[in-house]
């Protein structure tokens, strides 16, 4: 399996999503002000999310910018102890055979899990999204109103930042040439991974580890979750970008998943 490779003209596209982040974090940050805000429990990061590669490119490269500060900081013994210990929690989330495409949930906790979230400056936008932009589970533990639900952002602020996120992915895509190889969603261990390890690597990955951690849906309007299907882009504008990408079976379904080896 060939590597994945981080290139200039995506570092516009890591800066635009930062700033989409920011968006939220403000989001976030009044949300919990509120009695609905988020208590800390851990239980939504008990999950094996699936991101589109856009995220997992922009995670793979902080990694690496936290890599050379640890560096700095600490030495360079230091910095790969670090790095190597992120990379073994992404493989134990390879191996993982309780999470698969239906129903994300996990028995243990997502790879970037230790208690608590290692990677909450660059964690993805589903991440903080829920709560905020969404409403939550049953296991979630925070307070509910009187319906027994909570109150969350909305509202054309939301879904204005929500498209904002939907079309840096399409960018992203189309920069990267809209194929299966960088315009995909896939299991995030998988995308963070294709990132860092080399094709040896993930070629022995490959031949150890079950195929549905490998499928992975092409193209960026095939990244659905609950947030952009709240306040995302209108399905008219989904299916008519999935058709010009040749995506739509005869039934008219866009989801094709296809093996991302
Ligand atoms: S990336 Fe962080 S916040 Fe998101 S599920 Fe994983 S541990 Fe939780």
């Amino acid at each position: 399996m060939k590597k994945r490779e981080i290139h200039t003209k995506d570092l516009g596209t890591f800066v635009s999503l930062d700033m989409v982040y920011n968006k939220v974090r403000i989001f976030q940050s009044r949300h919990n002000e509120t009695e609905f805000g988020c208590v800390g429990s851990g239980k939504c990061c008990k999950v094996g999310l699936k991101i589109h590669m856009t995220e997992a490119a922009y995670i793979a490269f902080r990694m690496r910018q936290e890599y050379y500060l640890i560096m700095e900081d600490r030495g360079e013994a230091s910095a790969t102890e670090w790095m190597n210990g992120k990379i073994d929690q992404l493989l134990s989330g390879m191996y993982d055979d309780s999470w698969d495409w239906d129903e994300q949930t996990v028995d243990g906790h997502c790879s970037f899990w230790d208690d608590g979230c290692t990677i909450y400056g660059y964690r993805p936008l589903v991440c903080r999204a829920y709560g905020t932009l969404t409403e939550v589970d049953d296991f979630c533990p925070r307070k509910r109103n009187e319906h027994n639900t909570i109150e969350h952002f909305a509202g054309e602020g939301v879904e204005r930042v929500v498209q904002e996120f939907q079309l840096l992915l399409k960018k992203y895509g189309e920069d990267n040439g809209s194929n299966i190889e960088y315009d995909a969603v896939v299991y995030m261990p998988l995308g963070v991974l294709s990132f860092i390890l080399d094709e040896t690597e993930l070629e022995e990955l490959y031949q150890q580890t079950s195929d549905k951690m490998w499928e992975g849906f092409e193209g960026w309007f095939n990244y659905q979750s609950r947030f952009t299907r709240l306040h995302g882009l209108h399905e008219d504008f989904i299916m008519q970008e999935a058709k010009l990408r040749g995506a739509v079976d005869e039934d008219g379904n866009i989801l094709e998943r296809t093996n991302n080896e």
